[in-house]
């Protein structure tokens, strides 16, 4: 339900809370997806989840380790979660009371912007003094990509429109990406384009200028390659870090020309 783990992205300890300790909960279904079948009795309940929380976080403290984030993430896709919208505030209540300096961060592959209450949410919490951090999933940009990398029933078309109307509210979020092979195929030419239109696309609608400032609010994009086990190995495949660098190098050549300096980072 709570785990510390150290998170390559964060670049130090994370807090994880897990809102499926029972059983995988998801929209999608990556081949590369980290989780490997398990089923167990454990029901999610908030209250527990606080007490792990708030011993996680004294536990680091007292061995004097820096906490980089609390982080949503963990068996599925944490806007499925009934649980959901009550766990981030509890939380958010005790990142800010025990540890303020660490992030609040909400790991989502975007298909609970579908759901109005979930969008409301999240565009209201990212706006306010929450301080939440939206990494959001974006693999594919086209629909033959988006069936082989992703693998769900959510209409592509209708993720993409909400995704946009969620970047047009500027809410700050980072767009995170997987890129491997799959089936022994990599992206085509044809998805990398589309890829770096629409993030730029997402880019600019999510800038905001007002008279004194400009603000980003597309805060980064991360590129990250296959680096973990999965259960469906050898299905999807790492790739040469040169690809990931290929594709992170044409979106900064996209987003310089509209001058954003959103920062495009590789984790291979
Ligand atoms: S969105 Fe995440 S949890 Fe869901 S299948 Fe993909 S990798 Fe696994």
């Amino acid at each position: 339900m709570v785990y510390p783990v150290y998170s390559r992205r964060s670049g130090g300890l994370s807090i994880g809370i897990n809102l499926f300790p029972d059983n995988k909960h998801c929209s999608f279904d990556c081949p590369y997806c980290e989780i490997f079948p398990f089923k167990t009795d454990i029901i999610f309940n908030t209250e527990t989840m606080q007490t792990a929380l708030a011993s996680a976080v004294l536990e680091a403290q007292q061995n004097s380790i820096p906490i980089k984030d609390i982080c949503f993430s963990g068996n599925g896709e944490p806007t499925m979660s009934s649980h959901f919208m009550q766990a981030v505030t509890e939380a958010e209540s005790i990142r800010a009371g025990l540890v303020p300096e660490a992030k609040l961060v909400i790991i989502t592959n975007g298909t609970g912007l579908l759901d109005r209450r979930v969008f409301e949410f999240l565009n209201t919490a990212a706006l306010s003094n929450l301080d939440l951090h939206i990494w959001l999933k974006l693999d594919a940009a086209t629909e033959p990509w988006y069936q082989r990398i992703d693998r769900s029933n959510i209409p592509h078309g209708e993720l993409l429109s909400r995704i946009r109307d969620f970047a047009a509210t500027f809410s700050p979020f980072t767009i995170q990406t997987m890129i491997c092979k799959v089936k022994g195929v990599l992206p085509p030419p044809v998805e990398n384009t589309a890829w770096v239109q629409f993030v730029t696309e997402l880019a600019v609608i999510s800038t905001k200028n007002d008279s004194t400032e400009e603000y980003m609010n597309l805060r980064a994009v991360q590129i990250y390659g296959k680096a973990r086990p999965s259960p469906e190995d050898p299905l999807a495949e790492t790739v040469p870090a040169a690809i990931l660098n290929e594709r992170a190098d044409l979106l900064r050549v996209a987003l310089k020309k509209k001058e954003i300096t959103t920062a495009v980072e590789v984790y291979e």
